[in-house]
């Protein structure tokens, strides 16, 4: 069986088996699934294309028996000349004396060695008898690992190919194989480790793409129907016309998206069912507004509400923008770490006897103390801010509450099926009517002090300006002291009519909010920051977005950026500072200035950056494969998605034909992933 541990492979002592335990891999398939990282491949060349110190391959007859000489201390040469394309070419062996028993005049033999294109001479590292068969053309490559050697690694493997080949059984129903022309699990195994051709091991490969998307997207279906079905007991009965009332107060009508995502995510409300739901939708298309409305639903349907979101700033944004739009429909208050003492005290009372319907807060909210009496309802802002485990806390303060998350960074769609595959999925991909595109311009630095001219006439016509200063990678204090300079330059620069501000992620949250409300009511005109105002802060007034080296941020960290500007009546400009040295560089700043589509720069950005930058380092929550690259095989991705959709809509997995997938996906879950 595959899962006999990897000890019962012939050759595999306790000594190795230990030193597979160490780089995790303790069963036979797992030793099957550690595939070679490349595949040397030795081609016969005609002589005359052999590179001088190349690794070649060389076929040809031997002249004459193998002459030895021994020198030093046990060492050893054995040389021969063999003919080949009727060309004398002299071979070298060291220090494999016994090989002088195996070749003999007039055998053919395969060499492969380095060649010296001057003697006509291979110093040999492998030899064979007989004509090079294809298997000889590529031979694996598995990377050293621990105390792993790559040939080591490379016997083990082979002969657990040999004892085990029969046991690999088949796990993709028949129909899949044949429509898609995939080979069999067994002799894509073969293949991966052995392969006989090109083509074989492109229809290897391209079978366990399949097979790894194909088991991923079941278990992320099949948890998100089990998500569905185990929490029951939720029913949000709102009040349809009140909030329809509510809706009817806002000095706008919704677009067509906002409307479909509403009725979405109502209708999960509405439901029996928790709802797991991921609002996207690019800044400023709207999102704010549809959570309102949801939020206002909630409360109409006698519940709390919460929203979570990563940054004080945020919160009180949130919490201003919503008490506005209330006014006295609902009662809200807002929670966050500098809400203290007493003051704190009377809202967690008043939280805990539902005196409060909608409870803004940052990571505050999901403290011990924070107990609510009916929480139905719960929204996280920019969710991938927040870890696994915080958002676990917030949603276990209430029994089975609906979640909403929401994100302003347009995920490619690959990343969003792959990361967000157990989740329901809803788009705002239009922007409400009116809104003026931002012109965006990429300039070289030498044209600073043009741009800083323009930007000091636009503030003395009455508008403001962010000025984003240098990002340097992992270094918090640098870009700190980037923010700085630059601050101290342009009040250099301009008159002190000109009002400068300076924000950063070391200033007290009492201090960013000062900075803030200054910068809201226009006493700043112009703020240089780092990138803390990246999400959310919405100054209408702000009309020009200036990016330092811009080409050191990614082009979704870019369009956030932009999206400080352009809300409101007045034309908003976004300047990009940079002189990248590289062709993609310039690139990407051409794309900037042409596109103000975020998921149009989302799919850039994975094409370009991958996909590490769209989430955090470690809580990415994006599965890793043997085999496939989300990014490259996104069609296989799409195919094995709709499939897996298939089956599960039609119970497949219940049939007999499906047991051994069924099989194969349930042990694939770690066994903590089914309670979360
Ligand atoms: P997001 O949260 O997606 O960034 P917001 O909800 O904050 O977007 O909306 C951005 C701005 O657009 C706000 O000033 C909001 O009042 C306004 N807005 C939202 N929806 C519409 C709409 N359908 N028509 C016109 N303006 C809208
Ligand atoms: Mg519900």
């Amino acid at each position: 069986m595959l899962s006999d541990p990897v000890t019962h492979v012939k050759g595999v002592g306790e000594k190795m088996g230990e030193d597979f335990a160490q780089i995790g891999i303790h069963t036979v398939e797992e030793l099957l699934n550690y595939f070679p990282y490349r595949y040397d491949v030795f081609e016969i060349k005609p002589l005359s294309e052999l590179i001088h110190d190349d690794k070649v391959t060389i076929e040809g007859r031997v002249i004459h028996d193998p002459s030895l000489t021994f020198y030093g201390k046990q060492k050893s040469r054995l040389t021969f000349t063999l003919e080949v394309e009727q060309v004398a070419v002299k071979a070298v062996i060291f220090n494999r004396a016994f090989a002088k028993k195996h070749i003999h005049s007039g055998d053919t033999v395969t060499l492969v060695g380095k060649w010296d294109a001057h003697r006509l001479q291979i110093t040999v590292s492998t030899y064979k008898k007989g004509p090079a068969s294809q298997q000889d053309e590529m031979q694996p490559v598995y990377p050293a690992k621990g105390e792993l050697s790559p040939t080591k690694l490379k016997k083990a493997i082979q002969q657990a190919l040999a004892s085990y080949a029969a046991a690999i059984d088949e796990i993709l129903p028949a129909p899949f194989l044949t429509a898609y022309k995939l080979p069999s699990r067994k002799e894509a195994y073969q293949t991966m480790h052995m392969p006989k051709s090109r083509i074989a091991l492109k229809h290897a490969r391209r079978r366990f793409i399949y097979e790894e998307f194909l088991v991923f997207q079941l278990k992320m279906q099949l948890l998100r129907k089990w998500k569905r079905e185990a929490t029951t007991g939720n029913v949000q009965q709102y009040d349809q016309l009140r909030v329809k009332a509510f809706m009817d107060s806002f000095p706008f009508t919704l677009t067509d998206a906002q409307q479909s995502a509403l009725h979405q995510i109502l209708a999960d409300m509405a439901s029996p069912y928790r709802m797991n739901r991921l609002l996207q939708g690019d800044v400023g298309s709207g999102k704010t507004a549809v959570a309102a409305i949801c939020l206002y639903a909630s409360v109409t349907a006698g519940k709390q509400s919460a929203l979570m979101v990563p940054t004080e700033i945020l919160a009180e944004q949130h919490y201003q923008s919503l008490t506005e739009l209330f006014g006295d429909r609902a009662s809200i208050t807002l929670l966050t770490g500098s809400v203290k003492g007493k003051k704190r005290r009377e809202r967690l009372e008043q939280i805990s006897t539902h005196q409060l319907d909608i409870v803004v807060g940052t990571h505050a909210l999901i403290q011990d103390d924070v107990q609510f009496a009916d929480l139905g309802f719960v929204i996280v802002d920019e969710q991938h801010r927040f870890g696994v485990e915080q958002r676990r806390v917030l949603r276990e303060k209430g029994l089975y509450p609906d979640v909403l998350f929401m994100t302003a960074t347009p995920i490619p769609r690959t990343l969003a099926i792959t990361a967000f595959g157990d989740m329901d999925v809803s788009v705002i991909d239009q922007m409400p009517v009116g809104r003026k595109e931002i012109e965006t311009y990429w300039v070289k630095e030498s044209m600073l002090d043009r741009v800083l001219q323009f930007v000091g006439k636009h503030i003395v016509s009455g508008e403001q300006a962010y000025v984003i200063c240098p990002l340097i990678e992992e270094s918090d204090k640098l870009d700190i002291q980037n923010a700085v300079d630059v601050y101290h330059d342009l009040r250099a620069y301009f008159p002190a009519s000109i009002h400068i501000g300076l924000m950063h992620g070391r200033l007290s949250a009492e201090e960013k909010d000062t900075v803030m409300k200054q910068f809201a009511n226009n006493e700043i005109h112009l703020l240089v920051s780092t990138t803390v105002v990246e999400v959310g802060v919405n100054v209408p007034n702000a009309t020009i977005m200036m990016i330092y080296d811009a080409e050191r941020f990614g082009l979704s960290q870019l369009h956030q950026l932009r999206g400080r500007v352009g809300r409101g009546e007045k034309q908003s400009y976004c300047i990009l500072i940079a002189d990248p040295k590289g062709e993609t560089g310039k690139e990407r700043m051409r794309i900037m200035a042409e596109t103000t589509d975020g998921f149009a720069l989302s799919e850039q950005d994975l094409q370009l950056r991958g996909p590490g930058d769209f989430f955090g380092k470690k809580q990415s929550g994006l599965p890793e494969f043997k085999v496939a690259d989300m990014v490259h095989d996104y069609r296989a991705l799409e195919t094995a998605r709709k499939d897996a959709q298939e089956i599960i809509d039609n119970d497949l997995l219940e049939t007999k034909e499906y047991q051994a997938l069924l099989q194969y996906v349930e042990n694939n879950f770690q066994t903590d992933e089914k309670l979360d």
